[in-house]
């Protein structure tokens, strides 16, 4: 360290901090496969955990010389890839919160995280730099040889000598269908205790290869790159453009011997309508072992058509939000028992708990009654970046102790309870809507909708008509094949069985729901098939 305590701080070896925790394996097993990802000239290649924390050092070094301060924001423009892991596992060694991006990131989005951010470099794997880039902000590429500085970064006085647990470990701009992006800020000892919580539930070996399928800016995707190195075991990142080839899909999964697919539900959409033998095989006589499903709720009979075509596989729900990177992870039987109609969420992972609170602000103990959720687990969120009256409306003081100061995150979603204690998840509790006065939940309108014969998915909501009335639209996708259900006779199944008010009066068939880059159903833009 220098007179002035100019030195770049580090993580001292012995506290959290995700490059420690996740490259503990290129000290036990350097020459294991740290990640398997699609080679440049074709096929694949293998970047060993040894490797792969030389990278790291040599981006943290290069780093270091832009003489950043612990928490200075780094924005990480990149598909996930072994290099870009080591970038941000850099950043982590040098106390750097990065915000992950995507080359897909639209230019007025991305200009947006930046405003809102203010990172001090925007870091991206691509060999050109995006326009309009703020004058203070620096560029700089990575590459496996390391960095390359288009331009430093605006000079900055260097303030800390620690980066400690508490430290920023990553914002995540969630997808902000709802209004403005919200910055999710979450720190070193929050991911660290999620993923220590999910190594208890024995998931997976060192032995495993844990195929991702989100794009980096979502955090399921540090859910599996957090996965598969706190195991030791192998990330595949699965090409972006792989993913809508479901041939090419299953042909890479193949040929990186994957054995576990982590995505959401709808990655598996166009796998069951163009290529099911083809996945049939996989799991017959290749090492695909293990499905996991994050995100929203999975449609009964495509999951069903899953296990039929895999009925050696393991099935996992995974349930959370950003916000403490996810809660639970629950096996689902395989096959599902027929009288099934809702997924379990289960139980939250080892160190966390969920509670149920209902509209009075107390437990809900009664199996079968609605509550929301609410997480106390020490891998909570820091708060929303630059808001702290969105951070004060979730990070609420624990409803069964509140004297004791502790904070809980109060998730927005409601859930009842099954006859051991596991839970249910029953939808956002701003899904419930009124209609003319009466209380509608949308889930249940969606569920009554999706059992008619022959619809898919159903997806309802409430939207305005011209006078500003509000109308209940439900929209629903068909079995392929198979004839369409006429629109009136799913409103009069709807009749025989709900009151009027949730009877929908806008009924709408479309080919496929349209999705965000997350894969989730993208609410908005239904709306915006209504209202144009
Ligand atoms: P994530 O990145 O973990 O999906 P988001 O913050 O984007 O998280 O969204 C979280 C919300 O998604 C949850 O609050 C819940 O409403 C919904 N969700 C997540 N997982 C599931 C699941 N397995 N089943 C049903 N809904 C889910």
């Amino acid at each position: 360290m220098s007179a002035n305590g100019a030195t770049q701080a580090r993580a001292h070896a012995s506290v959290d901090n995700l490059r420690t925790y996740l490259l503990a394996a290129a000290r036990r097993a350097p020459d294991r496969p740290a990640v398997v990802q699609a080679a440049e000239g074709g096929g694949v290649e293998t970047i060993t955990y040894g490797e792969l924390e030389r990278r790291t050092d040599r981006l943290a070094e290069q780093l270091d010389a832009l003489g950043l301060d612990v928490g200075d924001r780094v924005i990480l423009e990149s598909d996930t890839s072994a290099d870009a892991i080591a970038a941000l596992l850099a950043c982590s060694t040098l106390g750097l919160p990065f915000v992950a991006t995507s080359p897909e990131t639209p230019d007025e989005r991305l200009l947006t995280i930046i405003g809102s951010a203010e990172p001090a470099l925007h870091l991206r794997a691509a060999p050109d730099a995006r326009p309009g880039i703020p004058e203070a902000v620096g560029l700089a590429r990575f590459t496996a040889e390391g960095l390359t500085v288009q331009r430093p970064p605006a000079p900055r006085v260097r303030h800390r000598r620690v980066v400690t647990p508490v430290d920023t470990a990553y914002i995540v701009f969630t997808s902000g269908t709802m209004g403005r992006p919200k910055g999710v800020v979450m720190s070193h000892r929050g991911a660290i205790a999620f993923l220590r919580g999910v190594e208890a539930e024995e998931l997976i070996t060192a032995d495993d290869r844990v195929a991702g399928t989100s794009p980096l800016q979502f955090d399921f995707a540090l859910f599996d790159i957090g996965l598969a190195l706190s195991h030791g075991a192998a990330l595949v990142p699965v090409p972006r453009d792989r993913l809508s080839w479901p041939r090419r899909f299953l042909g890479f999964l193949r040929e990186a011997g994957a054995t576990q697919v982590d995505g959401v539900p709808s990655l598996w959409r166009p796998v069951l309508r163009h290529e099911p033998e083809l996945l049939a095989e996989l799991g017959e006589r290749g090492p695909l072992r293990r499905i996991l499903f994050s995100g929203e709720n999975f449609p009964l009979d495509e999951l069903r058509a899953l296990q039929t075509l895999l009925p050696k596989a393991h099935f996992t729900n995974g349930y959370g939000a950003t916000e403490s990177m996810a809660a639970s992870l629950t096996e689902v039987p395989n096959p599902l028992p027929p009288d099934t109609t809702r997924l379990s969420i289960g139980y939250a992972v080892a160190g966390a708990e969920m509670s149920l609170i209902g509209s009075d602000g107390g437990p809900v103990a009664e199996p079968g009654t609605v509550g929301e959720i609410h997480l106390r687990t020490p891998s909570l969120f820091s708060g929303y970046w630059g808001d702290p009256d969105a951070t004060r409306a979730v990070l609420v003081p624990d409803p069964l102790d509140p004297r004791s100061g502790r904070l809980v995150f109060k998730s927005g979603d409601l859930a009842s309870k099954g006859p051991d204690g596991e839970l249910y998840f029953h939808g956002r509790a701003d899904s419930q809507v009124q209609i003319r006065g009466n209380r509608v939940e949308l889930g249940e309108v969606e569920r009554r909708v999706g059992a008619f014969p022959g619809v898919t998915g159903a997806v309802a909501m409430v939207l305005p008509r011209p006078d500003g009335d509000p109308l209940l639209h439900a929209f629903v996708t068909f079995a392929p094949g198979g004839d369409k259900p006429d629109t009136k006779d799913i409103v009069a199944f709807c009749r025989s069985a709900l009151p009027a008010y949730m009877v929908p009066q806008g009924l709408h068939g479309v080919d496929e729901f349209p999705l965000t880059v997350n894969g989730k159903v993208d609410r908005a833009a239904l709306a915006a098939r209504v209202t144009a």
